[in-house]
């Protein structure tokens, strides 16, 4: 990985904020679709991998993960079942005591060739400097280069801000993740922050056309270019000559221990948010503790070919394992992401609904979200309400049978 990353820096020769690169325009018309063009895309020549689809079904990578990781993709194959949705998962365990990285090397090749995936979070246990985090792994791989996590707030949900609505998009490979650290000389430890122009440019691209396309009105770029003034600098640099090309949005910056006080004080002000590796995941913590916790919202990652969806904040909850207490709405949106991705937009929708109606109309919550009830409660409930819909799929009318 950091030969790979090193080799890449070496093809970078001309200084940063010298180089001048495309503001190119991207086409697309949908939320959905944004990602699967980004605008370098549009530029180089980058072939589309088709998903894996046989006989109208979509074949999608599963990593369950490490703690409640393995009974949420229980509960989402319970339901995909129940309601015909017409995915085949292929599921893949990787182990997070085994020291090499067959596994992971499989489960790769099994998102490369299905093109999309869903998972829980990896444990990596090994706490050796070159066993690197299977996250990072997979979504530097893939080039997974934008992590985009909606916090929407949900009415009737104990929280400490209502009506919170404010997209967060992280540039998801680089910055602070390199995991290029080392011991120059004993007791004196370097780690690498790396940000390239290349997928600075990609991910504010992202947020900007993601804003246009979505009837967003201000993207906000996170930073700490007061004293990065190299690397934040270049990120807030970027961000700024992309705005160039669209005019009718506004685009505002602040600092990252401004943003977290912000954040806390008044979410409202903010909109869509741009911003590096490490403050993303700080940032979606913060939003996500705001709103609900850690397991309500979900997490799309994309790339210019393959697509993961998982949980927003990417929590293992090992403590919580086994217990039947688990918030299993967190995975029921990333299942719900995968199939808008997809095309599934129907059963996308009527699962949706009826977890929407599980959780606000019938108050039916885990003890995260100030309930009573266990994850089953919850699961059952969904079911329950998918029972009474018809889904339409195209192949014909499917009643959900009990
Ligand atoms: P551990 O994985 O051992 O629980 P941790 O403290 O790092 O360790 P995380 O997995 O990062 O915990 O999760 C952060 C917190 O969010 C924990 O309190 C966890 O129980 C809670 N949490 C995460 N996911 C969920 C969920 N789906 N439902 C309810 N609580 C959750």
């Amino acid at each position: 990985m950091a030969v790979r990353l090193a080799q890449r820096l070496m093809k970078t020769q001309t200084p940063f904020l010298c180089r001048s690169y495309p503001m190119l325009v991207t086409k697309e018309k949908t939320e959905d679709v944004a990602h699967t063009k980004s605008s370098l895309q549009k530029k180089v020549t980058v072939t589309d991998i088709p998903q894996a689809q046989y006989g109208g079904r979509h074949a999608v990578t599963m990593l369950p993960g490490g703690g409640i990781g393995p009974e949420l993709m229980g509960y989402v194959r319970e339901i995909f079942a129940y309601c015909g949705a017409p995915i085949d998962f292929e599921v893949i365990d990787i182990d997070p005591s085994t020291e090499g990285n067959h596994d992971l090397e499989y489960a790769i090749t099994s998102i490369k060739r299905n093109g999309v995936a869903i998972k829980g979070n990896i444990e990596t246990k090994s706490q050796t400097l070159t066993e690197i985090s299977r996250n990072v792994a997979i979504r530097n791989e893939l080039d997974l280069f934008v992590n985009v996590v909606h916090c929407k707030s949900l009415p009737g949900i104990p929280a400490h801000h209502k009506d919170v609505d404010i997209v967060l998009i992280r540039q998801n490979t680089d910055g602070e993740y390199a995991m290029l650290e080392h011991e120059s000389v004993k007791g004196v430890v370097e780690s690498m922050k790396v940000v390239t122009v290349e997928n600075a440019e990609r991910v504010a691209r992202y947020a900007f056309e993601f804003a246009r396309q979505n009837g967003r009105k201000k993207v906000t770029t996170i930073h700490k270019a007061n004293i990065m003034k190299m690397s934040d600098g270049l990120f807030l640099e970027v961000a700024k000559k992309v705005h160039k090309d669209y005019p009718e949005l506004k685009h505002d910056n602040m600092i990252i221990d401004n943003t977290c006080m912000q954040l806390v004080s008044n979410p409202h002000q903010f909109d869509v948010m741009n911003m590096t590796n490490l403050y993303g995941t700080i940032v979606s913590n913060v939003i996500c503790g705001l709103i609900g916790g850690a397991g309500l919202l979900s997490g799309r990652n994309y790339g210019d070919h393959y697509a993961i969806f998982e949980p927003g904040t990417r929590n293992t909850g090992t403590a919580i394992a086994g217990k039947n207490i688990a918030n299993p709405m967190a995975m029921i949106n990333a299942s719900i992401d995968m199939l808008n991705h997809l095309g599934h937009k129907e059963h996308a929708r009527v699962i949706q609904e009826a977890s929407y109606e599980t959780i606000v109309d019938r108050g039916i919550r885990t003890p995260d979200l100030g309930g009573t009830n266990s994850s089953t409660d919850v699961v059952h409930s969904i079911l329950d309400i998918l029972s009474n819909k018809r889904v339409n799929w195209p192949h014909g009318n499917f009643f959900c049978q009990n």
